[in-house]
């Protein structure tokens, strides 16, 4: 069995940086998990997932590291002893709960490991300091923008020797504030924490706009360059959306941002 060639958005953040997100094209899993499922625990099949994330690996140049996403704000770093741990193998399929991983290039100098955060209509944030070697990725849903994980991440960066001047982020895929609908108390609770979260649906009600509050929580954290992949996951089938698969009464997989230091050239 042959895979199509991963779909793949890739973003510039900075020079020896190997960054983008992946659309469903391109992996081994069937439906409703098609094609390039890199999510466990959404009841797809291992081995599918684990040549998907193979694949994904092929294209970053590097094993991926992926955390258990708990809608927190823990930032998980890789150490020396996890990439020497893991070698040139694939890494577990968790390194254990956190909504947010970190790996400096100087720890992980003869074991280059990207890092992979998972989603399906919440926010993928990458974050690279190029001239520091500190790349990282946090996600982003409702809870991580009140929790503001954005900026949990940032400290982490800059605790690792990374600097805010020199840092870019790129804002992925993710559901658009026309389409995320919530309760009008759900929204005003985030819009008190963020007001740039506001947003309405087409029909009127209330939703929120979570790329809008993610980019609004990277330029408090005195980011400037700022990338926005602007695309709808809920309304562009080429990525996977939690929210129109269980309108449509069915699970669905994750797509994933992925970033690492010194990755293959594309
Ligand atoms: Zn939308």
């Amino acid at each position: 069995m042959t895979a199509d060639p991963i779909g793949f958005i890739p973003v510039d953040l900075g020079q020896g940086v190997t960054a983008g997100f992946t659309l469903r094209r391109g992996g081994l899993s069937l439906p409703p998990w098609d094609e390039l499922n890199l999510g466990v625990n959404v009841a797809d099949d291992a081995a599918h997932v684990a040549a998907n994330r193979h694949l994904a690996a092929g294209l970053l140049g590097a094993p991926v590291a992926f955390s258990t996403q708990v809608h927190g704000s823990d930032v998980y770093v890789l150490t020396a002893a996890d990439a020497a741990q893991w070698g040139s193998l694939t890494p577990p399929e968790s390194v254990g709960q956190a909504d947010a991983m970190l790996a400096a290039a100087d720890r992980l100098d003869e074991h280059p490991i990207g890092l992979g955060v998972l989603v399906a209509d919440c926010v993928p944030v990458l974050f690279a300091d190029a001239e520091a070697g500190v790349v990282a990725v946090a996600h982003a849903g409702r809870q991580g923008v009140l929790l503001n994980v954005v900026a949990a991440t940032v400290a982490a960066i800059e605790s690792a020797g990374g600097a805010c001047s020199n840092l870019r982020a790129a804002v992925g895929p993710a559901v658009c504030g026309r389409c995320y609908e919530v309760p009008s108390d759900m929204q005003a609770q985030v819009v008190a924490a963020v007001p740039e979260a506001a947003a309405s649906t087409r029909q009127g009600t209330s939703s929120l706009d979570l790329p809008a509050a993610v980019i609004a929580q990277l330029h408090l954290c005195g980011i400037t360059d700022v990338q926005h992949v602007d695309c709808c996951t809920m309304e562009d089938d080429r990525f996977f959306s939690h929210r129109r698969a269980s309108r449509r009464g069915t699970t669905t997989g994750r797509q994933a941002g992925l970033v690492a230091m010194n990755g293959a050239a594309l």
